[in-house]
């Protein structure tokens, strides 16, 4: 085993559960008063892109070591825990991976958690976020296996530039023709996520805006994040969100609008001139770490409370115990009142390098 796939699997350490007592099923609020609202589940944590901001090549390569198969949740296990994590708070959930439409038969388990319904009788809202390889083929059955919607990561217009973030060789026109076929099916609107890097893709921002606006979709800017320990982060690789809106803000004018819900990570901005909106995610440069609701289950099954945790709670090997659902939702909520992540408050260049879970396997 080399040192690199030593820092993957560190970065799964698991912490012990926190005193677990008997709870009413509900919403559970963490340490600093935050509700448990969305879970991000990851599906698989193998991907056909190297992104360097995400999978770097050097670590993910040829001898690199995924999970096996066995060492994944089932799709019975992963519906078990979301219908629990329903009964505790929990309104949305996300797909994502690795490349979540590159794990067999994904349609299945999509159709078993859109069966969720909540306390309040209301269907589960249910998304996936993707790099859009597989969707022009795959956009149809997701939609009728009761997907709402989907996000779609797109960094640049141009082949070299896409390749330069992605380190792989796949057209811009394969995403765009996954994002049309999203559209067209109704698993609209697209959101489409753009993970903006100093120096390489900058002068993408632009050409997206512009061939995004007026499209119905909604393209959002995510600053380069300090996920896991092996992307290379450095401050200065960052173009803080403020600037992105100078420059957009410059050509075509822009209004700040109210967000969706209490929450939304994006920031939301409108075109003055009525043609749509776009959004902006600075978890570097304006953590919003006091309005973060979001748990996230890895590939094998562990909960992280946080994007940047460095250990997770084994949820399955509870699913894989005689342990009802009644005592597997009493540790959930046991792991949530403990809560009291806040790292993005906290970020320095002496944090960055922390062995942080990596992005692929706890999902973005
Ligand atoms: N493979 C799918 C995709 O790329 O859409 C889903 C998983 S990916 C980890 C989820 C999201 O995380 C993507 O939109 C990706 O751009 C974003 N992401 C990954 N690494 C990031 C980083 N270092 N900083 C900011 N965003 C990142
Ligand atoms: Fe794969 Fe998504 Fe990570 Fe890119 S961001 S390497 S597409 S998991
Ligand atoms: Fe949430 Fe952690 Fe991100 Fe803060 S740093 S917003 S607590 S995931």
């Amino acid at each position: 085993m080399t040192d690199r796939v030593i820092a993957l699997v560190d970065a799964g350490r698991r912490k012990p559960l926190p005193p677990v007592a008997d709870v009413a099923p509900g919403l559970t609020r963490d340490r600093l008063g935050r509700p448990m609202r969305d879970l991000r589940i990851s599906v698989t944590d193998r991907c056909n892109f190297r992104c360097t901001y995400c999978m770097p090549r050097e670590v993910f390569g040829a001898d690199y070591r995924f999970l096996p198969h066995e060492q994944l949740l089932s799709f019975e296990e992963i519906a078990r825990l979301a219908n629990i994590f329903a009964s505790q708070g929990i309104e949305k959930i996300r797909l994502t991976g690795g490349e979540p439409l590159l794990r067999r038969n994904i349609e299945r388990l999509i159709e078993m958690l859109a069966a969720i319904t909540l306390p309040d009788g209301k269907a589960m809202e249910l998304t996936l976020t993707t790099n859009a390889s597989l969707l022009e083929r795959k956009a149809r059955a997701l939609k009728d296996a009761g997907l709402k919607r989907v996000t779609v990561s797109l960094d640049a217009l141009d082949d070299p530039t896409f390749a330069a973030m992605n380190d792989a060789k796949f057209p811009v026109a394969k995403v765009l023709a996954g994002i049309d076929a999203a559209d067209a099916v109704g698993l609209a609107p697209v959101k489409i996520n753009m993970v903006v890097k100093r120096g390489v893709n900058e002068h993408s921002i632009l050409p997206m805006a512009k061939r995004f606006k007026g499209s119905g979709h909604v393209l959002r800017f995510i600053e380069f994040m300090d996920v896991g320990a092996t992307n290379g982060w450095r401050m200065d690789d960052v173009i803080p969100s403020s600037e992105i809106i100078r420059l957009i803000g410059a050509q075509m004018p822009l209004d700040p609008i109210d967000p969706n819900y209490p929450g939304e990570v994006a920031e939301r901005w409108r075109y003055r001139d009525g043609s749509g909106e776009i959004g902006v995610i600075s978890s570097v440069t304006q953590a919003f770490c006091r309005s973060c609701t979001r748990a996230r289950i890895s590939t094998e099954g562990m909960l992280y409370t946080c994007l940047f945790a460095t250990t997770g709670y084994d949820f399955r090997a509870l699913l894989r115990s005689d342990k009802s659902d009644t005592e597997i939702r009493a540790a959930v909520a046991a792991v949530w009142g403990a809560r009291d992540d806040h790292y993005s408050e906290i970020r320095s260049a002496q944090t960055a390098p922390q062995r942080k879970i990596e992005m692929s396997y706890i999902g973005g």
